[in-house]
């Protein structure tokens, strides 16, 4: 998933672009040296080792065959799983009674997940290119009432685990090698298992967990359908500015016409205050709750467990981010300056600092992404293109198609990349993201066995944003004037900004709405809206006068959808820095930082994140990473205000 697309931006349409003058380019490179990245003899060196591949023919929508032949024989596979869940929940008859029936009851659950995954990969993709498709709609309806079938028939499986214990399973382990694949699952069952409670609890709290889970869609209902969002007249065309609407028109050029957006967008969450936050504050206290009954220390803690991630890295993020507040504050003065204001507010943050008439589309963008991943070697962009020639983008926005972006993954086939494509860089920037998803989906499949091979957030944000920083790199490298390197700086720095420094304040705003309940104290709308009016005037550098906050802006909080999903975007922020060592890494490095990096990639889910981490040289509970990251914005600002006229 990418973490905001930009679906609108001014810029004249023009054909595509070619790369500009040689003597251009190696002024260029030289200036881009000082920015600590490749030097010119390196870059002439990798230019010279890998030669980009030819670009295969690129079919814009994807052919769903290879998955199912045809819709009757999705269905019929759809039919034979169903058929096989008494098989499946009868496993639990004699489970582990040896090592070799411990391994066939798992490869025939694994068996029977890859299959269903397979099946519910060919519904969802058809759903998303068509949402107005009945049949679409009910191949999706049908693959969720199949899903709650097969999780009731395989629920019984980490009790029976637990059951077995660490000394049996160890045990197996050993006696069979071919259990090796299973280890890691078994392995993360047992080590959750002191935080299980009585069977009696665990099934009160499964019976209950639909009402305690309603929160996220009594949001979604009161946002998508009740309440009534106002409207604004934008140069004549009356606007209606709910979500989308604001996600369109917060990069107006027009400051005037911001602002009006700004208060009217917040103003409009800021009335549903009361309401947004006691339905945000149940979610917090559930968390909050169930941490306590499980004995974690935090719900932070109790949330990181899943991957025995420790807090310390969480902690240690926002530690860091608050230390590298003054390089945003910098941008942000640069910001300023370039958009020729008097003063900067937070309807300033998103239209693009200095234009580019420069567009992408989609064989452009192709050939450049197969053309910045060249440091990562002759292999890789050799994969790469053969799997452009699979034919399995959706490139282009249709009538009924859902928006953003995704990478889904086949074990055994070439991961769906699903686009929104508009020939803008921020297109190209998600296009290249997804692609680095999709990578990453295909070094593990090639390396690992199915049961080990799918990675979580922790990683796979990384191997992302490693192609979206390769691109920028890349870009940068191109571009042949001055206004064109102010361009993609200024890129490659709101990216800093969105990914990194906006999601910590996120993470952060967690941290503190948790903390309040923890401590006992009311969490309300109002309380949410002071905590995070303090958050925006620290993080914008109000005391510092860099930024003035309007208060209206403050009830922000109710517009973001992911503080539902607790403590999950802080692995937006930890995947950039890392991303950024290993960007670093691979352009001043040779075969070896290449190597490493990949080794991360083909890794998939064998490993925890940490430790995976950790073997290739990189410590996420350690600073290091994210001053690295300061660092990185800070050359990149460096590198504009040399640009810019004294
Ligand atoms: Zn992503």
């Amino acid at each position: 998933m990418t973490l905001s697309s930009k679906p609108w931006r001014r810029t004249a349409p023009r054909p595509a672009s070619s790369t500009g003058t040689v003597a251009a380019l190696a002024a260029i490179t030289v200036a881009l040296a000082s920015a600590a990245l490749p030097t010119a003899a390196q870059t002439a060196a990798q230019t010279a080792r890998t030669a980009v591949p030819a670009l295969p023919a690129l079919k814009p929508t994807w052919d769903l065959s290879t998955l199912f032949a045809s819709d009757e024989a999705w269905d019929a596979e759809r039919r034979a799983l169903l058929a096989e869940l008494p098989a499946l929940r009868a496993l639990r008859q004699g489970f582990g009674r040896d090592a070799a029936s411990l391994r066939a009851a798992l490869d025939r659950l694994s068996d029977a997940q890859r299959r269903f995954s397979r099946a519910w990969v060919y519904a969802s993709a058809h759903g998303s290119t068509d949402n107005r498709d009945a049949r679409n709609q009910e191949r999706v309806a049908l693959m969720r009432a199949a899903g709650g079938q097969f999780g009731a028939a395989t629920s019984w499986v980490p009790g029976a685990i637990r059951e077995l214990g660490t000394e049996k399973v160890e045990a197996f382990l050993r006696a069979d090698p071919a259990l090796a694949k299973h280890a890691v699952r078994l392995r993360d069952v047992l080590r959750q298992a002191k935080h299980q409670l009585h069977p009696e609890a665990e099934a009160a709290l499964a019976a209950l967990s639909p009402a305690l889970n309603s929160t996220t869609s009594t949001r979604s209902l009161l946002v998508n359908a009740d309440i009534p969002w106002p409207e604004l007249t934008v140069a004549g065309r009356t606007e209606r500015l709910n979500d989308t609407g604001y996600a369109r028109l917060r990069e107006h050029p027009d400051r005037a016409v911001r602002e009006q957006v700004f208060k009217t967008f917040f103003g409009a969450y800021g009335r549903y205050a009361n309401t947004l936050g006691t339905t945000l504050a149940q979610r917090v206290e559930q968390g909050v709750i169930q941490a306590r009954l499980r004995g974690h220390p935090s719900a932070v803690a109790a949330s990181l467990a899943e991957h025995d991630i420790p807090e310390s890295v969480y902690r240690t993020l926002v530690a860091e981010v608050g230390r590298g507040l003054p390089t945003l504050h910098r941008y942000f003065r640069l910001r300023q300056r370039l958009l020729g204001l008097p003063d900067l507010a937070y309807h300033d943050i998103y239209p693009d600092m200095v234009a580019s008439p420069r567009r992408f589309p989609l064989a452009e963008t192709a050939a450049l992404t197969l053309a910045s991943v060249a440091p990562l070697g002759a292999d890789y962009q050799t994969l790469l293109a053969q799997a452009y020639a699979a034919g399995t983008m959706d490139v282009y926005p249709a009538e009924g198609k859902s928006s953003g972006a995704y990478q889904s993954g086949i074990y055994g086939q070439t991961p769906l990349i699903f686009l929104n494509h508009q020939d803008s860089f921020g297109s190209a920037s998600t296009f290249t993201h997804e692609w680095g998803h999709g990578m990453h989906t295909i070094l593990a499949n090639r390396t690992q066995p199915y049961e080990t091979a799918r990675y979580p957030l922790f990683v796979a944000e990384i191997a992302a944003f490693t192609h979206e920083l390769l691109l920028q790199e890349h870009m940068l490298k191109q571009a042949a004037t001055r206004e064109e390197r102010l361009f993609f700086l200024g890129e490659a720095l709101e990216r800093l900004r969105g990914a990194f420094f906006r999601q910590a304040m996120f993470a952060e705003f967690e941290l503190a709405t948790h903390d309040a309940v923890q401590r006992g104290e009311a969490l309300t709308g109002r309380r949410m809206t002071q905590l995070y009016c303090e958050l925006l005037g620290r993080y914008h550098g109000q005391a510092e006068g860099v930024m003035k906050i309007d208060p209206v802006v403050c009830s922000e909080w109710a517009y973001i959808p992911h503080f539902y999903r607790p403590f999950y975007v802080y692995q937006y922020a930890t995947s950039m820095a890392a991303a950024s060592h290993f960007a670093q890494r691979i352009l001043d490095g040779g075969a070896r930082e290449r190597e490493t990096y990949l080794d991360v990639l083909r890794a998939g889910g064998s490993m925890h994140p940490v430790p995976l981490l950790q073997r290739a040289g990189l410590d996420m509970r350690s600073p290091e990473p994210y001053r690295a990251l300061v660092a990185r914005m800070d050359a990149l600002l460096d590198e504009m205000e040399r640009l810019l006229p004294q």
